[in-house]
């Protein structure tokens, strides 16, 4: 009695917080014929509506009954900003009024258009480097506020580029794995034709390294993607610019991330980033390279962007570019992405909705 329990509950509910089977039995209650929750449904997920006036094939008694019940909390574009290299970050206003940032990197040259999501407000993980780390962790984001980003930043694509997003990275604030279950469902609309029907593969999905629930991710077989956000190869240098790495040191996340590949044969991505005269030795290519040795692995390895109150320094391009080789003298699959955005704070690490 899905529906009745809503009655006596005084703040409305967000419909988008209800599954298939849930509508299907509200609708049901209503004595409404089923095919409807099929088509409320569709306009909430494909169609993407904000308000139940849009829901037009719909009678206005049942909408009417609807609205009496639940909203639908959608977010709202506070700011847009676009760097010169063509990058477009947007802050969005949750119904609660905190607020999120995503970006759009688009890369016409590799015809990639990719966006990186957020999926919390804030993040409890204080990694030294980042500037989302240095603030709270207010909550997660619901399933549909992750979706959302996609949705939205899908339409900028569309209406700057004139093509759609290609692939889509959680690597936006917050930390994925933390919030599990509607990381799990965003994915899922993201991947559904009962959403926008885009491949997995097409979804990387990055943690800065939460053993258990790696483990949960290959218990899951997932389809997407899997980054870890490595940055060092030893645990005394992990432990010093990434707090988590005392409770996942090296050795059980690598025990971790093999089960992960024995269970969904998906390639790991390691994210490196060189801070000059920390990680970019030749001795710490080398530890990097005997990590990428337990399973196949491949290396990103990302310019660093200086954010406010961090002493970390960018490396330099040639020792980058001397660090790539020498990963790649041990065979190891390497790429250098060259930092976005970093005009408007919108690259790697610098989210932290600043004006
Ligand atoms: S790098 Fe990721 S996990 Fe670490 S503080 Fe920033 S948002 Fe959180």
């Amino acid at each position: 009695m899905i529906f009745v329990s809503m009655i006596s509950t005084e703040t409305k509910k967000d419909i988008r917080l209800i599954n298939k089977p849930e509508l299907v039995e509200i609708i049901l209650e209503l004595g409404e014929p089923k095919f409807r929750a099929n088509q409320i449904y569709e306009w909430l997920w494909v169609k993407g509506v904000t308000s139940f006036d849009e829901m037009t094939n719909l009678s206005k008694s049942l909408r009417q009954s609807l609205k009496a019940f639940y909203e639908i909390r959608t977010l709202r574009t506070d700011v847009t900003q676009k760097s010169n290299d063509g990058t477009i970050k947007s802050r969005y206003t949750l119904h609660d009024g905190h607020k999120i940032e995503a970006v759009l990197i688009p890369v016409p040259s590799d015809n990639r258009y990719t966006v990186c999501v957020s999926t919390q407000v804030g993040c409890s993980l204080t990694c030294k480097f980042c500037a989302t780390g240095q603030m709270k962790r207010e909550r997660n984001l619901d399933p549909g506020e992750i979706y959302d980003q996609v949705k939205m930043v899908n339409v900028q694509c569309e209406a700057h580029f004139d093509r759609p997003l290609t692939n889509i990275v959680y690597m936006g604030m917050g930390e994925p794995l933390l919030n599990y279950k509607n990381m799990m469902r965003s994915v899922e609309l993201i991947s559904s034709p009962e959403g926008m029907g885009l491949s997995p593969k097409r979804i990387t999905v990055s943690t800065a390294g939460i053993a258990k629930m790696i483990k949960k991710l290959a218990e899951d077989k997932v389809k997407f993607n899997l980054a870890l956000s490595l940055h060092a190869a030893t645990d005394e240098k992990r432990n010093e610019i990434m707090p988590i790495n005392e409770q996942n040191n090296l050795a059980v996340l690598m025990n971790s991330l093999k089960e992960f590949y024995n269970a969904t044969g998906t390639k790991i991505s390691y994210e490196y980033i060189t801070f000059k005269g920390f990680n970019d030795s030749t001795e710490d290519a080398d530890a990097l390279a005997a990590l990428c040795k337990h399973f196949p692995a491949l290396v990103n390895i990302i310019e660093y962007n200086p954010i406010d109150g961090v002493s970390f320094e960018k490396s330099d391009s040639l020792d980058i570019d001397t660090f790539a080789k020498r990963l790649r003298s041990h065979g190891i699959m390497v790429t250098i992405r060259r930092s976005r955005g970093k005009d408007i704070d919108a690259a790697c690490g610098q989210l932290a909705n600043k004006n």
